[in-house]
């Protein structure tokens, strides 16, 4: 679908998967004014296919088009034309539990011009591809770069934002985790560099006992649609969850003292995943007893259940693909 300044959205269409031709000028290889979503698409047990709350993607795609300076799209065209791209792939959504189609609506500048401003002319796509259960040899703990020489995003910066330009910024951060032996980098606050913030791709939850608790969305982090989720699931399982401010000395202290006893990340890919061990400049630990905690698993299964249709619906957070 494109967008036209004085035209509006135009031009919806269906079309085989190809590579598209892009001017050199064209100004999202300049100045990034590019954003996405991620989303993905169950296969139910009576072998129908539902999306999982495309609504919430869609408004989030909305908001991140505002701080791009970007047009919005209208949150029923996005769930249609995501809803257009399943029915015609509804063969590729596989079968098995916690696979799915993984779709991956964007959207970018294509107006031609080295000019920095708010581009004129856009393209909005959406991309698919199956994907298998994130962990086929069953779910195993994750490492973690708690990175203190840089920083995700700053207060007023784009970081709630699910735009281009921040992924770039993290892959420094990223190779660096990996450098230390870890998995993934978990970002801290810009100004402090104290405040637990998020992980690469995921938000984070700190389980203490029966209570539940995720770094708060302080506009630096992404508010991700698991994490949304989980705040509701997990006080529909009884426990006592909520937002709230975690500091790198909180992870350390609660660990050593026993009172935190599981951390898992939470996010679209993944679903949920453990947090095993920590690394940082200043200190290593290990999360708990290092192994896949009570909580996580049990959260974990109750939001996949919902998703793959073995559990009932309660929140009308699966969207049924009509006809
Ligand atoms: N944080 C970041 C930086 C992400 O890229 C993602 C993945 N979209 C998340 C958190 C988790 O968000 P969601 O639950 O909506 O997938």
């Amino acid at each position: 679908i494109r967008w036209t300044e004085g035209r509006g959205w135009h031009d919806a269409e269906l079309v085989p998967y190809a590579p598209l031709s892009i001017d050199p000028a064209n100004m999202t290889l300049h100045y990034a004014q590019t954003i996405f979503e991620g989303l993905k698409a169950y296969r139910q047990p009576d072998g129908s296919v539902a999306t999982f709350r495309p609504e919430a993607n869609a408004e989030r795609f909305q908001a991140s088009a505002r701080r791009l300076a970007m047009p919005e799209l209208p949150v029923e065209t996005f769930i249609a034309a995501v809803d257009a791209l399943v029915s015609q792939d509804k063969e590729w959504v596989p079968s098995q539990g916690e696979q799915s189609l993984y779709l991956r609506p964007f959207m970018f500048a294509t107006e031609v011009g080295l000019g920095v401003k708010p581009a004129n002319e856009y393209l909005f796509m959406v991309i698919a591809s199956p994907a298998g259960a994130y962990f086929p040899g069953g779910v195993k703990p994750v490492s973690v770069w708690l990175s203190e020489e840089y920083v995700r995003a700053a207060p007023g910066g784009t970081g709630a934002a699910k735009a281009g330009g921040n992924y770039a910024a993290s892959l420094v951060a990223q190779a660096q985790a990996i450098e230390h032996g870890c998995d993934q980098v978990v970002w801290l606050d810009a100004i402090e560099r104290r405040w637990i913030e998020e992980m690469g791709g995921m938000n984070l939850y700190f389980v203490y006992g029966d209570r539940i608790v995720t770094p708060e969305l302080t506009g630096s982090l992404l508010p991700g649609i698991t994490r949304a989720s989980l705040l509701r699931i997990a006080a529909d399982l009884g426990y006592e969850v909520g937002e709230g401010r975690i500091s790198v000395d909180d992870w350390k202290n609660g660990n050593a003292d026993g009172s935190l006893t599981e951390v898992f990340a939470c996010g679209t890919a993944a679903v949920i995943t453990p947090v095993g061990s920590v690394k940082s400049t200043r200190a290593d630990w290990t999360v708990g007893d290092g192994r896949s905690g009570e909580v996580t698993m049990k959260l974990r299964k109750a939001l996949l259940d919902i998703q793959t249709g073995q559990s009932p619906d309660t929140h009308g957070w699966m969207h049924p693909l009509g006809g």
